[in-house]
């Protein structure tokens, strides 16, 4: 298998790009394995640099042994500008989606001379392939997850603020092997459930709530990503009842066709279209999912505007959800691997409504 840093080359190579300056932090440690959250990779066709500040030398050292690394100064554009003068590189790409107007005027004053080419996403589209090292982090952020969504139907109750459950739950992760959670918990609760993305807010939890939980775990650098909704007693009624069906049969529909060879477009409409022939088409606004990996949100996209082709190795979220204003909403979310031959499951956790 080939390195990272050789595949980044060839597609460097397919795009006439000379060396590569990369920014962006998950980048930065999906090329190097460095964890530290400041410092700037640069890939020309014969080197592997890690520039990095005073505090990081050593850490960066170890965690990127393949990468010969520099302690810059305060401007490290001109520490840069010395290693590119060195080598004689006349033209280097950067990241346009990551870097800031700022550093953009740093480079281009330190650079002088040198073109500078702005680039689309390289890294991210290496990153969408996971290897098996990247496989079994997401596996634990997964499993830690399904663990904490199991503990907190324990502890959840009405008179609680949401907050608290939040609380809770990311101890529980925190307690269970995660750094920290990968995105701030959604806890949305009766009327506040109508909201697709509803953080923890004060709001108690009542009886007869739906509760919609989005969270996740961030281990080792990734993430997992999973949406579970119960409903507290006494209930369900007849239309949280409607509603959740819906939701649970677009989704199994997605995970029984969802497949490599799909592309984006193709796989939000599994989903889509069963929502849509119930009559919710308007109440599903946002797209069936979403990579994940070392960032949250990461390519391939899942939406009804996607042309990403999905592929065996890909981890991809399906979560589609119907939200009704002034009512509630139910979303359900797993996170899965496309495989050769379909997908795998990542969460496991249960799926039938569940009354507390
Ligand atoms: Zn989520
Ligand atoms: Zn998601």
């Amino acid at each position: 298998m080939k390195s990272r840093v050789e595949q980044l080359r060839e597609t460097m190579r397919q795009g006439q790009i000379e060396a590569l300056l990369i920014t962006g932090p998950e980048n930065r440690r999906y090329m190097t394995g460095f964890s530290g959250t400041s410092g700037y990779v640069l890939i020309t066709g014969q080197d592997a640099l890690l520039l990095t500040d005073s505090r990081y030398v050593i850490q960066a050292s170890k965690e990127a042994p393949d990468f010969e690394v520099i302690q810059h100064g305060v401007n490290f554009a001109l520490t840069l500008a010395n290693e590119i003068q060195r080598r004689e590189i006349r033209q280097i790409g950067f990241e346009k989606e990551v870097v800031t107007f700022a550093l953009y005027e740093q480079l281009s004053s330190q650079l002088q001379g040198i073109e500078l080419v702005p680039v689309g996403a390289l890294v991210d589209r290496l990153r969408q392939v996971k290897d098996d090292g990247e496989l079994s982090l997401i596996r634990e952020a997964a499993r830690i997850a399904d663990a904490a969504f199991d503990y907190i139907l324990g502890f959840m109750r009405p008179g609680l603020r949401e907050t608290e459950v939040a609380l809770e739950l990311e101890f529980f992760m925190r307690k269970n092997g995660a750094s920290s959670t990968s995105f701030d918990t959604i806890i949305a609760s009766g009327h506040r459930s109508s909201l697709p993305h509803g953080v923890a807010s004060d709001k108690v939890l009542m009886k007869g709530d739906f509760v919609t939980l989005d969270f996740g775990a961030y281990y080792r650098g990734y993430c997992s990503d999973i949406t579970r909704t119960v409903v507290l007693g006494p209930g369900p009624s007849v239309q949280q009842n409607k509603i959740y069906s819906i939701v649970l049969e677009a989704q199994l529909r997605a995970l029984e066709n969802l497949r490599a060879g799909l592309t984006g477009k193709q796989a939000d409409a599994l989903a889509r279209d069963v929502i849509k022939s119930a009559g919710y088409d308007g109440q599903f606004g946002h797209s069936l999912g979403h990579g994940i990996g070392l960032a949250i949100h990461e390519g391939p996209r899942l939406s009804a505007a996607s042309e990403d082709l999905l592929v065996p190795g890909m981890v991809v979220t399906v979560e589609p959800g119907i939200y009704v204003a002034d009512f509630g909403g139910v979303r359900i979310e797993d996170d899965v691997l496309i495989t050769g031959d379909g997908i795998e499951i990542l969460t496991h956790s249960p799926k039938e409504l569940i009354v507390l």
